[in-house]
This record gives C-alpha cells, sequence and structure tokens, in this order.
C-alpha cells in the first residue's frame, strides 16, 4: 500500500489538515484547501472512491469540488465515484454545491447522481475496494457521527488503520490492535473529550508497540512534542509504502 500523507495537522495551523491518497485512487477526507494539493498528487478522474470520515470542515467541506469536476469533466469514466461517508452524506453535498457559486447547474441530486454513488457508513460495515478489505469504526468525538477505518491488502495481509479525530475508545483500540501501521489523531496536548492527548497517546505507544503508530491531525506544540519524543512523526507531503 502506498500511503501519500497530503496533511498532517488540523484547522489552525500552517500545515495542511489531514488528508491522505492511497495508492492514487482512493481520497481519504477531502478538508478545506485538499483539492489544490491532491491534484499536484493525482489524476482526480481516476479516483476510484473517497472516504469521509465526519462533516467537519477539516475533514470534508472541498467534497464538492471533486464531484463537480468529476460530473463536468469525467465523462470517461468507466465506473461512477463512490463516497463513503457517515448518514446524510448527499444532503451535506448538496449544501456544499449550493454554496459553491459556479455550480449552479450541477446542485441537483439527480445530476449529483448520474456520477456518484453515495454509500452511508455505519459501526462494523465491512466493504471491498480495489485490492483491499475495508473496516469501519465508529468513534469518539462528539456530536458529528466519526468514523476511523482499517484497510487490509487482501494479497499480502498488511492491515492501516485510521482513526480520524477520537477520544480515547475502544474502537480506536482495535483498529490500533488489528492494524500493522495505523494514523491516529494526536490534537491536544491536554485532556480533551473529543481528541487524543498526551497520556493516552503514550499509552498506545507503550500498550501495542507491535503497531507503527503515527501521529496525525497534531496542533504545533503536539507535532514539536511528537518529534522531541521520537514519534513516527510525518511531515506534509511524505509518502509511505507499507
Ligand atoms: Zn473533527
Ligand atoms: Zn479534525
Amino acid at each position: 500500500m502506498k500511503v501519500t500523507v497530503v496533511g498532517t495537522s488540523c484547522t489552525w495551523f500552517k500545515r495542511n489538515n489531514t488528508s491522505f491518497i492511497i495508492d492514487d485512487d482512493i481520497v481519504f477526507d477531502t478538508p478545506d484547501g485538499a483539492y489544490k494539493d491532491i491534484i499536484n498528487y493525482i489524476d482526480i478522474f481516476k479516483i476510484r472512491c473517497i472516504i469521509i470520515t465526519h462533516f467537519h470542515t477539516d475533514h470534508f467541506t472541498d467534497l464538492h469540488i471533486f464531484t463537480t469536476q468529476i460530473l463536468r469533466h469525467g465523462k470517461d469514466r468507466k465506473e461512477k465515484l463512490r463516497v463513503y461517508g457517515p448518514k446524510g452524506i448527499l444532503d451535506k453535498l448538496i449544501e456544499l454545491n449550493k454554496l459553491h457559486v459556479n455550480a449552479d447547474d450541477e446542485c441537483s441530486k439527480e445530476e449529483v447522481l448520474k456520477a456518484v454513488d453515495f454509500i452511508e457508513v455505519y459501526d462494523g460495515m465491512e466493504f471491498d475496494e480495489g485490492k483491499y478489505h475495508i473496516k469501519s469504526f465508529k468513534m469518539e468525538h462528539g456530536k458529528p457521527e466519526t468514523f476511523g477505518f482499517t484497510f487490509c491488502e487482501r494479497d499480502s495481509g498488511v492491515v492501516v488503520g485510521f482513526s480520524s479525530d477520537t477520544a480515547p475508545c475502544e474502537n480506536l483500540n482495535k483498529i490500533i490492535v488489528s492494524s500493522n501501521y495505523a494514523f491516529v489523531d494526536f490534537a491536544s496536548m491536554k485532556k480533551h473529550d473529543k481528541h487524543m492527548f498526551i497520556e493516552p497517546f503514550e499509552k498506545l505507544l507503550r500498550d501495542y508497540s507491535k503497531t507503527k503508530i503515527y501521529p496525525v491531525h497534531t496542533s504545533d506544540e503536539n507535532q514539536k512534542y511528537a518529534i522531541e519524543h521520537g514519534f513516527n512523526y510525518l511531515n506534509d507531503g511524505d509518502i509511505l509504502n507499507f
């Protein structure tokens, strides 16, 4: 599996918002600003699917740019784009389209559905995309329903986990224990009820030492802490091959 780390941070910092590209054709979260970066890495008309973890702006608000481009210019595609996300994903996309003045013609559900299939995710859902068997896990992130995922490459058996935004929870442990590599929220220095912070993050590193854990969605302070404490920290633009 090739993972392109488009961003490593969250709303308030210079580094990009956290998102990933898997094997050049699966996009994992489309935060505000991500489209302009992602088009530097891949041909967006070759995207097979987009996975949206939750409806916070630093995770999904560029989604309408991908779908509008594919609707307008992706006529040669053999398959529709598939967008996975929490319940209500289609309506959220239509709301974004309405805010995007140049998308007037493509606003309606009927138009969008010509180019895109929407799949609502639930806790424990399993599905296949390309060479991966993917499982979803409901995370602990306050009001917006939020999902983490594991990707199991069927041929090699390698499993890569993505926590998205979450406080410590049993499903986060499940993702990590079943993954060889895991990208995990490390947003906060202090105790937080919606994000990971120092003590539980360091406990994960101790308890699951067989899993290579990468802190992502980091504040600048957390990134500094990760660097100083020898965590497997990442920078925007890193490309990992598992
Ligand atoms: Zn969030
Ligand atoms: Zn976030």
